[in-house]
């Protein structure tokens, strides 16, 4: 593996303090040593690669990541892809996020029961170019919960995307299937979803007797348990069973509020409000209007979420970008969007917003002493932005204004910019 020695660069290292010009030197897969200012460093035999004052920053983290979502409408028509074109639609997606800047993933859910982790291990291996990623299981829900529906209109009524299951029993049947295919994640449905009608975003939907049950097995084997939970109830319910990871969270009373700050050191909040907007702004397209969507309950979602998320930000806990992007009406690779909503809707700062995708990336990924930091030591994900991503964080999602993303000290995309050899 070559070094490569960054010069002439503004470095926004993650961390939520002031970018400063500098250069830095991989060696390996690791940051080796950095400079400020002109302090040259000296590196025989080292890729030079000359900024020119573009931003070096950390590789962006995604914290609800769905590969197997395949920009389909509904999850049906996603799960009715045949199980060869899936394993392929999600290598090819998995190469176009780390293309598109996002060197490290949280798996939030897949579509068939091995998905996640034969990408994941593909990864690993060297086999398929992808970002660093925890692999999920599929869903896990209950009869008429979120993930089983019935669909009288189609030629499949009685449709599942996860597993159902009902009581404890089956529960930890379902959860030592997928820990026993080698998940890192074991997702289960705690509240419904305005989505699928049956089950609204404000219900919560699984015993205690099941989520313990799951829980008892997931800290078994020391894996992690991950929730889908919009309702208070459901966001509550994750945080007494210590499920660390939990998704939406867009209805949340005081005490719930309460009960995530007194447990921010070890709880991740990854709203996914992108959906929402969309559902409600752009998916006319797709046969949703706006006011379908209203009726669906969006709208009384999106007021909610936005005054639950401020306040937990207010409060210190770690609210972090990304989240099911993959339908229709949210594309992959957009993912970035969510910075610019957390910023436009959650009263973030701009930095505020990189560092939840950077240094908190690092952590919600379990590798917080080495990952989502420019930093001597730390492992070299890294982005070369042409522009200034505080001053307008849309550039990142610009595929032209990326110059370069680095993953484990090896370009997944290269610099155009003119490189020399030391
Ligand atoms: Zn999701």
């Amino acid at each position: 593996m070559a070094d490569t020695l960054f010069t002439n660069a503004r470095i926004l290292d993650g961390t939520g303090q002031n970018p400063y010009s500098g250069s830095v030197l991989v060696q390996g897969n690791r940051i080796k040593q950095i400079s400020r200012g002109t302090a040259p460093i000296s590196a025989s035999n080292a890729t030079v690669i000359d900024g020119a004052g573009a931003t070096l920053m950390p590789g962006l983290c995604e914290a609800h990541t769905h590969f197997s979502w395949n920009d389909a409408p509904t999850l049906a028509l996603i799960q009715a892809m045949p199980l060869e074109e899936h394993v392929l639609w999600c290598a090819a997606t998995a190469k176009r996020y780390l293309e598109a800047g996002f060197t490290s993933c949280v798996g939030a859910a897949c579509a068939k029961p091995r998905l996640d982790v034969v990408i994941r291990n593909a990864i690993n291996s060297g086999q398929i170019p992808g970002p660093r990623y925890l692999a999920a299981s599929q869903e896990i829900t209950v009869l008429g919960g979120l993930g089983d529906e019935t669909l009288p209109h189609l030629p499949f009524p009685e449709f599942s995307f996860g597993v159902n299951v009902c009581g404890a029993n089956e529960m930890r049947k379902a959860v030592r299937m997928f820990l026993k295919y080698g998940v890192d994640s074991i997702k289960i449905n705690l509240s419904g979803d305005n989505f699928t009608p049956q089950s609204p975003a404000d219900t919560t939907w699984m015993t205690d007797e099941e989520v313990a049950a799951a829980m008892q097995e997931v800290r078994m084997r020391g894996k992690r348990g991950i929730a889908h939970a919009r309702s208070s109830d459901s966001v509550k319910q994750a945080l007494r069973h210590g499920i660390d990871l939990i998704y939406h969270a867009s209805f949340v009373d005081d005490e719930a509020l309460d009960l995530l700050e007194a447990a921010k050191d070890r709880v991740f909040v990854a709203p996914g409000i992108a959906i929402l907007y969309a559902m409600l702004h752009e998916a006319e397209a797709f046969g949703v209007t706006h006011a379908i969507a209203v009726g669906m309950g969006y709208q009384i979602e999106w007021d909610a979420a936005l005054e639950s998320l401020s306040k937990m930000h207010k409060r210190g806990i770690r609210v972090l970008p990304g989240g099911d992007y993959g339908f229709a009406f949210t594309p992959h690779c957009q993912n970035a969007r969510d910075l610019e909503f957390f910023v436009k809707y959650l009263g973030f700062t701009p930095m505020e917003a990189i560092r939840s995708a950077t240094l908190y990336g690092g952590q919600i990924m379990m590798r917080p002493n080495e990952l989502g930091v420019v930093k001597d030591g730390y492992l070299a994900d890294l982005l070369l932005v042409d522009g200034d991503p505080l001053a307008d964080l849309a550039i990142l999602r610009d595929p032209k204004r990326l110059l370069a993303v680095m993953k484990d000290g090896v370009f997944a995309k290269s610099p155009k910019l003119s490189a020399r050899l030391a």
